[in-house]
């Protein structure tokens, strides 16, 4: 017992949610990884090696800086994108190293452009639409200025996706906003088309979308929170689940995090535990120290709220979540001892925290849960 606190991904479940998402893209269209924020808690050391053996070459990150921890923990060949930053100094290096980038805009692709000749190399982009989300991505104007340089261009940039981000694919409330910004997709697409450009892979579909509609699916997907094992709403798995006869979950969760008790106390009647005045015992209780607090991942809003497993029980913290620390209230579990395995996310015999009743609780999003998980935290891959 070495560790202060773990994270084990199960390699089974990283298979099965690999081969439910084939099964329902189909051998034509192509799954990107989206392994941005440490592959969503993950870990990207841990998990690309694990996609990779599954048959993932398609990696997706927003930071450069991430697509290098790609790049650098397999030797296989494989498609990085970098759908976010990345500073000038990175498409010199993202360039050299064949690593492909969003272009949303012009200034943008004048440097990859400038940095491609001098390297006499091709740019790998993907050209970025803007079709309502109003975030990032080239307007019509752009793109047609854009399609300009590239045809002038042509033996310095590799146009490898043709895309755009659509604004909330895993809520019905936003269908009307989704339809306009794939019509305006199309139009987009087609003015490339028409100027004699093409793109190897039109792509528009996060998670909720390829599930809520399927058509943009197009050539690509870029999936991240389901080969987590999360779906990305609770809309989006009822009206999955709604059409299945089984109506069982086919996603398996991957992460379980666990840790041990450090310590046991016992405390008195009418005393308050750790700081403050937020937990008074109301009889004598018996507290366990775990060492995982915020710092960890762990939401300080859990505070007075949370649960963990121990001994095949559920038990509440109890008091604030410090830094490096929480509290739980052991004194109804016989024989407990120090060392004794504390289940933060997981499951211990029939009993399980969820990442959701977490986030619940915390009025969170999965995602928000699961990025939060401190890099320093050790992960390792179980089968
Ligand atoms: C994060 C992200 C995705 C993946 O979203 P999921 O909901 O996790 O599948 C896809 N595309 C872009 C541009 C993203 O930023």
């Amino acid at each position: 017992m070495v560790y202060d606190s773990i994270i084990t991904l199960n390699e089974k479940s990283i298979q099965n949610n690999i081969s439910f998402l084939r099964s329902k893209f189909g051998e034509k269209v192509k799954i990107s990884a989206v392994v941005k924020a440490n592959a969503y808690g993950h870990g990207i050391e841990q998990i690309v090696p694990v996609f990779d053996k599954y048959g993932i070459d398609h990696f997706s990150v927003f930071y450069y800086k991430e697509a290098v921890r790609v790049y650098n923990c397999s030797s296989k060949p494989r498609s990085i994108m970098v759908m976010g930053w990345l500073c000038d100094e990175d498409i010199k290096d993202a360039i050299e190293k064949g690593i492909e980038f969003f272009v949303f805009s012009i200034e943008r692709l004048k440097t990859a452009v400038e940095f491609a000749k001098d390297l006499n190399l091709k740019a790998k982009i993907h050209i970025e639409a803007e079709t309502g989300m109003n975030r990032s991505g080239l307007d019509f104007g752009e793109i047609e200025c854009a399609i300009e340089i590239i045809k002038e261009n042509i033996s310095f940039i590799e146009v490898c996706g043709f895309c755009t981000h659509l604004a909330g694919a895993e809520s019905i409330s936003n269908h009307f906003r989704i339809q306009n910004q794939l019509q305006k997709y199309k139009e987009m697409f087609a003015r490339f088309e028409a100027s004699g450009l093409n793109a190897k892979y039109k792509h528009v579909a996060n998670s909720a979308a390829s599930f809520v509609y399927p058509d943009t699916r197009m050539d690509m997907v870029r999936v991240g929170i389901m080969l987590y094992g999360f779906w990305s709403s609770t809309e989006v798995f009822v009206q999955y689940i709604n059409n299945q006869n089984d109506r069982l979950d086919p996603l398996k969760r991957i992460l379980g995090w666990k840790s041990h008790i450090m310590s046991l106390k016992k405390v008195k009647s009418g005393e308050f535990v750790g700081y403050g005045i937020s937990y008074l015992a109301q009889g004598d209780i018996v507290t366990a120290l775990v060492p995982v607090g915020y710092s960890m991942g762990y939401n300080r809003s859990l505070s007075n709220k949370g649960h963990v497993l121990i001994r095949g029980h559920r038990c509440n913290l109890i008091g604030l979540v410090n830094m490096n620390m929480i509290i739980i209230d052991v004194t109804n579990i016989k024989n407990v001892e120090v060392g004794d395995a504390v289940v933060l996310i997981g499951k211990q015999g029939k009993l399980e925290i969820k990442v959701s009743s977490f986030s619940n609780l915390c009025e969170e999003l999965n995602y928000e849960v699961l990025a939060h998980l401190s890099e320093s935290i050790t992960r390792i891959v179980s089968k």
